[in-house]
C-alpha cells in the first residue's frame, strides 16, 4: 500500500516505525509523561481484559488462588537473595522520601514480588499439609528500562505473577512446566501465536532462578519476542526467607518455589505477529470488536438502514459476538473501512438499502489467504451462525498463517556463515557449546541471542556452530534477534 495520508510506514521499510505508528493510531496506547511509561487506552485495555480473563480462568482451573501483595517492598528484603538483587539493581525505582521526610529504610517499588511473597509464605507454611501453596497476583510492576518500547518493554507494566511453594523439586518443576504449558495455550489458542516453549540458557536465566523457561514467538520481521516465563527457583528464596515445613517424619525441610509471569507485552506480541501494512490484524478471541457493521445509506434510507444495523447488532450480541455499529455521521464509509482495517477488526459488514431489500449484508474479512479481503454477500437471517463460523475460521487462519511464517523463517544451520545469514531473516536452530563467552561473541557479531532450548527438540549432539567445541544441552538451541 502506498503511504497515503492515513497509512502507516510499511513494515518492510521500517518495522519499528510501523509498530509505533500502528499501536498509537489504532488507539491502543500512548506514551505517558514519565519516560518509558504508557497510557493504555480503552481499545488496548479491552484486549488486555480479554487475555486476562482467559489466563485467569486457567490459573484458577489449575488450582491457584489470587491474592494481592503491596507495591512497596523494604529494600532489605531484596538484598536477602544475592543473585536476585544483583540482577534487578539496575532496574529498581527506590523511594527515599515520603510524607515530607526521609525514610529510615528506603522502599523499592516492586519489580517482581518473590521477596515479599516469600516473607509471607514463611509465615503461612508450617507443615507438609500446607503444601503446595499456589498463589497468583494481578498487579503492576516497575522496572527502570533503558530502552523502553510501548507494551514490549515499559517501565511500568501490568502482569500476573504466580508464586508457589512445594515440598520437593519434582513437584515444583512439574508446576513450572504446567504453567509454561498454560502460557503456550494462551499464546496459541487465544492470541494465535505459535510460540516455542523451551528452557533458557544459563546466561538468560531470571535473577535467582535455578531454571527459567520461556515461550518465544516470531514477529512479522522474523525477530523473536519472549512472551512469558516460568521459573523453578529451587530452594534459593526458601533459604533467604525461611520458607520451611515440617515433613511427615517431623523434620524441617526447605520448600521449593516457583514463579511465572505474563505481561501486557502480550498485546505487543499479537500486534507484531499478525499486523500488516494496513495496521492491526486482531485474532477474534482478543478483538474488542469482532464484527464492525458499517451502515451505508444517505437521505431517507439512512434511518431504515441504521435501524436494521442496530437490530442485527442486537442479534449478534445475543449470540455472544462482540459487535460494534459504526454510525458516525461525520465520516464517509471509505474512511470507516480504512479505520477498522487500521484497528484490526476481524470482520466488517456493510449494509445498504439494496442489501437490506435483498435480506443480505456484505462481509469482508480483514485478511484472507491472498492477503486482500474480498467481499461476499451473507443472509441476514442466518448472520449470527455465519459470522460465528467465520470468526472461528479467521482465528484458525491466523494461527496457520503465523505457523507457516515461523516455519518458513526457521532453519537448522550447521556452519557459521549460514548461521549469520539465517538470523538476519529469522530463527536459527543450532548446536552450541553453552559457554557464555561464546554466546557473547555471537551476540556481538550478529545481534542474535539464544532464545531457548526448545522442549520438543530431539536429542542431538555434535559441535558448536560458532567455536567448534563439543555441544552442550544434548539438543539444538534456538537463536534469534529479539525484542
Ligand atoms: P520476568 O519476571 O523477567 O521473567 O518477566 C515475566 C514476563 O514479563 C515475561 O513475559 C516478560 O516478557 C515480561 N516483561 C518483562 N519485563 C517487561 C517490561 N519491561 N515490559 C513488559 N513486559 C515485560
Amino acid at each position: 500500500m502506498a503511504r497515503g495520508e492515513r497509512g502507516v510506514t510499511p513494515q518492510s521499510e521500517d518495522f519499528s516505525s510501523w509498530y509505533n505508528e500502528t499501536v498509537t493510531r489504532a488507539q491502543l496506547v500512548e506514551r505517558g509523561p514519565a519516560k518509558g511509561t504508557m497510557v493504555i487506552r480503552p481499545y488496548g485495555y479491552r484486549i488486555w481484559e480479554l487475555l486476562q480473563a482467559e489466563l485467569d480462568r486457567r490459573i484458577k482451573d489449575t488450582g491457584h488462588e489470587n491474592a494481592y501483595f503491596p507495591l512497596f517492598i523494604p529494600e532489605s528484603y531484596l538484598k536477602r537473595e544475592a543473585e536476585h538483587v544483583e540482577g534487578f539493581a539496575p532496574e529498581l525505582a527506590v523511594v527515599t522520601h515520603a510524607g515530607g521526610k526521609e525514610l529510615e529504610e528506603p522502599l523499592i517499588v516492586r519489580p517482581t514480588s518473590e521477596t515479599i511473597v516469600g516473607e509471607m509464605m514463611a509465615k503461612w507454611i508450617s507443615s507438609y499439609r500446607d503444601l503446595p501453596l499456589l498463589l497468583n497476583q494481578w498487579a503492576n510492576v516497575v522496572r527502570w528500562e533503558l530502552r523502553p518500547r510501548l507494551f514490549l518493554r515499559t517501565t511500568e507494566f501490568l502482569w500476573q505473577e504466580g508464586h508457589t511453594a512445594h515440598a520437593d523439586a519434582a513437584d515444583a518443576l512439574r508446576e513450572t512446566l504446567q504453567m509454561l504449558e498454560v502460557y503456550t495455550e494462551i499464546a496459541r489458542d487465544i492470541a494465535a501465536i505459535p510460540v516455542v516453549p523451551g528452557e533458557k540458557t544459563p546466561g538468560e536465566r531470571f535473577a535467582g532462578a535455578v531454571q527459567t523457561f520461556s515461550i518465544e514467538g516470531m514477529m512479522r520481521d522474523g525477530k523473536a519476542l519472549q512472551a512469558g516465563t516460568s521459573h523453578y527457583l529451587g530452594t534459593n528464596f526458601a533459604k533467604a526467607f525461611g520458607i520451611q515445613y515440617l515433613n511427615r517424619a517431623g523434620t524441617q525441610e526447605l520448600c521449593h518455589t516457583t514463579s511465572w509471569g505474563m505481561a501486557t507485552r502480550m498485546i505487543g506480541a499479537a500486534v507484531m505477529a499478525h499486523g500488516d501494512d494496513k495496521g492491526l490484524v486482531l485474532p477474534p478471541r482478543i478483538a474488542p470488536y469482532q464484527v464492525v457493521i458499517v451502515p451505508i445509506a444517505r437521505g431517507e434510507a439512512a434511518e431504515e438502514v441504521d435501524t436494521a444495523a442496530r437490530e442485527l447488532a442486537g442479534r449478534l450480541k445475543a449470540a455472544g459476538i462482540r459487535v460494534h455499529v459504526d454510525d458516525r455521521p461525520q465520516v464517509s464509509p471509505g474512511f470507516k473501512f480504512n479505520d477498522w482495517e487500521l484497528r484490526g477488526a476481524p470482520l466488517r459488514l456493510e449494509i445498504g438499502p439494496r442489501d437490506l431489500a435483498a435480506g443480505t449484508a456484505l462481509l469482508a474479512r480483514r485478511l484472507d489467504a491472498q492477503g486482500e479481503g474480498g467481499k461476499v454477500a451473507i443472509a441476514l437471517d442466518t448472520a449470527p451462525q455465519t459470522l460465528a463460523a467465520a470468526l472461528e475460521e479467521f482465528q484458525a487462519f491466523l494461527l496457520r498463517r503465523a505457523t507457516d511464517f515461523r516455519e518458513s523463517r526457521t532453519a537448522a544451520v550447521e556452519a557459521w556463515p549460514e548461521f549469520a545469514q539465517q538470523v538476519t531473516v529469522g530463527w536459527a536452530s543450532a548446536l552450541h557449546c553453552g559457554r557464555p563467552e561464546c554466546e557473547d561473541e555471537i551476540k556481538a557479531e550478529t545481534a542474535a541471542t539464544p532464545r531457548c532450548i526448545p522442549n520438543a527438540a530431539p536429542v542431538e549432539s555434535g559441535i558448536c556452530v560458532r567455536c567448534g567445541a563439543p555441544s552442550a544441552y544434548g539438543k539444538r538451541v534456538l537463536f534469534a534477534r529479539a525484542y
